[in-house]
């Protein structure tokens, strides 16, 4: 039941170092990650189950504020909130779809507690951003005591709320190549009102040679236990003329593709098969154009 109090009771921690998480990530039972809460608090006032001894709130630890920008790569930290990341300049130019994804969650308040990384450990089927970075070919860096490893975006989710992540680590960073000159991108949400979960987004990440699809990365999430990489699909279009046929044909693909579930409050399984052929067209045609391309 949702309820405005947190019954349980847990100790709270707010290390001002990397070293001292990942210590009380080695040696305690039971912790939690607070970056901005928005799913966390939910969780705890609603998930029955839920288990918490300890909170480990991350926002004191300066290295987790980072953000790093060079030629071929930018570096966002663990801790910058989804309302610094939709006005930064750099996103905005090298990840339009990125800075999409952001505007489309929620309110402002909320974006002001929210991060990025919150969004993608969270799991979700609909993450928004997680579409955004997994076309863009992002990977993620995961921390634990004496410990580092980066890992690409396509192998970070288990299942629908799960990811590779162990009790020990948090993810420090997440690294987006630059893309490509001639890339194109879009990102296209549908939800019930502004501020609301997605029924289904589709990102495209497409590069173009002349009239020709050189490489392309398509995501759609809200439409099985995980945000899905369709890898084949966007495999399927290298090297091939971009047409209007093409795009209706690889629209017609993704939506039988897609195993969307009935139930839930937010619509049926037939409405997101529909939809998704819709939104992917759209989405493939803005990308396209976007890089440049002419119909
Ligand atoms: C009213 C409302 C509207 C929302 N609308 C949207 C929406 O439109 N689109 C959307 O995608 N989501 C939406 N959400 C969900 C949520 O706001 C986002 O998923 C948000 O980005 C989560 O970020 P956070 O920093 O608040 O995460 P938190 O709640 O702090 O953390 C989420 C989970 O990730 C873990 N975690 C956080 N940071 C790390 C880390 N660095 N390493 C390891 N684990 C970590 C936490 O322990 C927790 O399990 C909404 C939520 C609410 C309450």
């Amino acid at each position: 039941m949702n309820t405005l109090f947190l019954e349980k009771e847990f100790d709270y921690f707010k290390p001002e170092t990397l070293n001292e998480a990942l210590d009380i990530l080695a040696e305690k039972k039971d912790v939690r990650i607070f970056a901005g809460g928005t799913d966390l608090i939910v969780k705890m006032k609603i998930g029955d189950s839920y288990k918490i001894e300890n909170m480990l709130d991350i926002n004191g630890i300066a290295e987790l504020q980072k953000i790093d920008v060079s030629p071929n790569n930018m570096m966002i930290g663990a801790t910058n909130k989804i309302s610094v990341l939709e006005k930064n300049a750099d996103i905005a130019r090298r990840f339009p779809a990125l800075q999409e994804a952001f505007l489309s969650m929620a309110s402002i308040s909320l974006r002001n507690m929210a991060t990025m990384i919150g969004n993608i450990c969270n799991a979700s089927p609909g993450a928004d951003t997680a579409g955004p970075l997994l076309c863009y070919g992002a990977s993620v860096k995961i921390v634990s005591k004496g410990k580092e490893r980066m890992v690409p975006m396509e192998d970070f989710f288990v299942e629908g709320g799960k990811t590779i992540l162990q009790p020990d680590e948090l993810v420090a960073e997440v690294h987006i190549p630059t893309p490509k000159k001639n890339t194109g991108a879009s990102f296209i949400k549908i939800s019930r009102i502004k501020a609301d979960l997605a029924k289904l987004s589709v990102t495209i990440v497409l590069e173009r040679e002349g009239s020709k699809v050189s490489a392309c990365r398509m995501s759609i999430a809200s439409v099985a236990g995980l945000p899905l990489y369709m890898k084949e699909i966007g495999d399927d279009l290298v090297g091939k003329e971009m047409t209007e046929a093409l795009v209706l044909e690889t629209a017609d693909k993704i939506s039988k593709f897609i195993r969307p579930r009935d139930g839930g409050n937010r619509t049926t399984a037939a409405y997101r098969r529909d939809v998704s052929k819709i939104i992917s067209r759209d989405a493939m045609k803005l990308a396209w154009e976007r890089s440049g391309g002419k119909f």
